[in-house]
């Protein structure tokens, strides 16, 4: 993830903390600091949120050494001020081992509540009302907020732990995409309770999670579906082979001609001692005739080279490199010779043409996997 900083490499997996973690800590620590006139009172509100995530980087670990023991690597573990979030480089194949992982989370939290109760920490007073827990000591305080870790992530709704649990148990009897489906369904169902209750102003940051929770939901169908689309395409049989490239000596008013002729909107373009094709867009495109007209030189306008994909390489990845790069193509290569290009576009026709003969789009799915 951009814009982390290595914080250390726990069992061989290295933890990232994102720029925005760091903001909260320091304002924490101001804020804390203004409101009681008092650093002390600053430092122990920043060292509580530390020892809070703490627990999160706890809590990923527990999903990512479990999923180790299934033969699954992760990639990183990042926290965000929203949470932890750990990147497996896939999810087991077996719904039972998937169970396994998403439960290894939040139980983590239960073992830290359970330690703290044998070493007699006391629940806080008034539990339930924020204002007495806020005032709370730093071990009570830790202790109730590892309980809303636990109970949190068993909701049973995607991008919680509790919403794989449920699709684990539903895979269980049903293909993959289908269970990922009803799973979603009955999250979304949770967020519009979620949200009713936020707007009934009961508890208005409801209302935030029921957002999350909804985009979470339909955002982990999607890609589910989409992989098991895509399962058994290769970039090959996904890729543009018909496109025009530029030369480096094309002007912008041959670009034009070009777009206008046919329905490519982006071109390649071949840039002078650069062994990759750059990319002129049809924005560059147009800022370029506003500043030189049509003589003007299409590769002045192209700074940008074009991220390279094999032909052999996944499909699921490249289509996550080309959302992630907010790039509108990727060229295809084969042995350093250009042999197509990659569009978001081409990707969601080849899926309809799929569709639309009937083709066989279950089964398990592969691809890296995020997990809170
Ligand atoms: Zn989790």
């Amino acid at each position: 993830m951009s814009w982390s900083w290595k914080l250390a490499r726990v069992a061989g997996i290295p933890i990232y903390v994102h720029w925005t973690f760091l903001i909260l800590i320091a304002w924490l620590v101001i804020a804390g600091t203004l409101e009681n006139n008092n650093v002390s009172q600053g430092i122990s509100e920043a060292a509580f949120v530390l020892a809070l995530f703490g627990c999160v980087v706890l809590h990923e670990l527990g999903h990512a050494l479990t999923a180790r023991r299934f033969g699954v690597k992760t990639s990183d573990i990042t926290l965000l001020p929203i949470g932890g979030v750990a990147r497996l480089e896939r999810m087991p194949e077996k719904p039972s081992q998937e169970l396994l992982v998403a439960l290894a989370g939040p139980a983590v939290n239960v073992v830290i509540v359970a330690l703290l109760l044998i070493f007699d920490v006391p629940l806080p007073a008034g539990v339930g009302a924020s204002q007495e827990l806020v005032h709370a000591g730093f071990w009570p305080k830790l202790l109730m907020v590892n309980v809303f870790l636990a109970a949190f992530n068993l909701l049973p709704a995607f991008p919680m732990d509790g919403g794989r649990v449920l699709r684990a148990l539903l895979a269980m009897r049903l293909p993959y995409a289908r269970a990922t489906r009803l799973a979603a369904n009955i999250g979304q169902m949770m967020a519009i309770g979620f949200g009713l209750l936020g707007l009934s102003g009961q508890a208005p940051i409801l209302l935030f999670i029921a957002i999350f929770v909804w985009i979470g939901a339909e955002a982990e169908a999607q890609q589910v579906a989409e992989r098991a689309a895509l399962k058994g395409v290769s970039i090959r049989d996904a890729m543009i082979t018909e496109f025009h490239t530029l030369d480096a000596d094309d002007t912008l008013g041959r670009a034009a001609d070009l777009l206008l002729a046919g329905t490519q909107q982006d071109f390649p373009i071949a840039v002078d001692g650069d062994p990759v094709l750059h990319v002129l867009t049809r924005a560059d495109l147009m800022s370029g005739l506003s500043q030189r007209g049509r003589d003007g030189l299409a590769r002045d306008f192209a700074p940008s080279a074009l991220p390279t994909v094999e032909s052999s390489g996944s499909l699921s990845e490249s289509l996550t490199l080309l959302r992630s790069r907010n790039t509108p193509c990727l060229q295809v290569v084969d042995r350093g010779q250009v042999v197509g290009l990659l569009t978001l576009e081409n990707v969601g026709e080849l899926l309809m043409v799929r569709a639309a003969l009937g083709e066989p789009q279950d089964g398990s799915v592969e691809g890296g996997e995020t997990i809170y």
